[in-house]
């Protein structure tokens, strides 16, 4: 069993069948799952008689799975850690879009769904199981006070979110020290070009970046010449507010009026 590689095997029935359920899994849905294990999603998955690709880091965990599952036709065992691919070498698993169904290693959860980010367009839905915390940021709105932020930002930008349900560590085996939760995501389309969201969600990390200072602190620091070029009306219209207090299409509004001025 290895720390390094978040392995908490799922013990308890039950939430696989939960999980099935929030993914609507369909029989000859093509399905990417990262971190098969030792397979109880995997096999469920193959019951409903979908297509799985099935990307593990761990030599010994893939050849044990690949064995077992060896007469599965419509089984792809790959021996490979997620995180190395491009999103071009994700979108390529598949010809058409297809859904991602799995329990994450919770290390890799945040770097991962930013890949998710860039290539939902190839994505016809993520349901994955993470730390409950993290499921909490990825669904909070400018309500939830602590648990918003970039990654519920950038995660409303591409997804509508649903936090499923939540899993207490009895159920995995070793149990973790947190709860986990599902969540269920559905591709948006991009209100902007790539590269345009890419640099909105750099923005909007630098403003989060000292959270305990005002966002007009904040985009003194990361945008001096914007913020001076605007100053009169930025100080009239976001006086004492933080970050953490504007909505998505709030920054988005304030975006488009800094635009490309550094
Ligand atoms: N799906 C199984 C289950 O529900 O019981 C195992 C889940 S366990 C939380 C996470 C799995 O992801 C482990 O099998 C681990 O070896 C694998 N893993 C960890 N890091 C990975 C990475 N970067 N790429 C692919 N697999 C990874």
């Amino acid at each position: 069993m290895s720390k390094k590689w978040g392995q908490h095997f799922l013990i308890e029935p039950n939430y696989v069948d939960q999980m099935l359920h929030v993914a609507q899994v369909d029989e000859d849905d093509c399905i990417l799952e990262i971190g098969p294990g030792q397979g109880i999603l995997t096999e469920a998955l193959l019951q409903k008689k979908s297509q799985v690709t099935a990307v593990e880091i761990d030599p010994k965990l893939y050849q044990q799975l690949s064995k077992k599952l060896s007469q599965q036709k419509k089984f792809t065992p790959v021996n490979q850690d997620v995180l190395q691919y491009t999103p071009q070498e994700l979108i390529s698993f598949y010809p058409e879009p297809y859904k991602i169904v799995a329990n994450l290693p919770y290390n890799i959860a945040t770097p991962l769904f930013f890949k998710l980010l860039e290539l939902r367009e190839h994505l016809l839905s993520i349901t994955v199981m993470v730390q409950k915390e993290v499921a909490e940021r990825i669904c909070a709105t400018v309500d939830s006070r602590k648990a918003y932020g970039v990654l519920s930002i950038a995660a409303e930008v591409g997804f509508e979110r649903k936090l499923a349900f939540s899993i207490p560590p009895s159920a995995f085996a070793p149990p973790p020290k947190v709860d986990s939760a599902v969540v269920h995501l559905l591709p948006k389309a991009k209100v902007m070009p790539a590269e345009k969201e890419a640099v909105f969600l750099r923005w909007i990390q630098g403003l989060f970046n000292q959270r305990r200072k005002t966002l007009l602190n904040n985009l003194q620091r990361c945008t001096p010449l914007a913020f001076q070029t605007h100053k009169s009306y930025l100080e009239k219209r976001y006086a004492k507010q933080r970050a953490e207090t504007l909505t998505l299409s709030e920054f988005m509004e304030l975006f488009a009026l800094i635009g490309d001025v550094k």
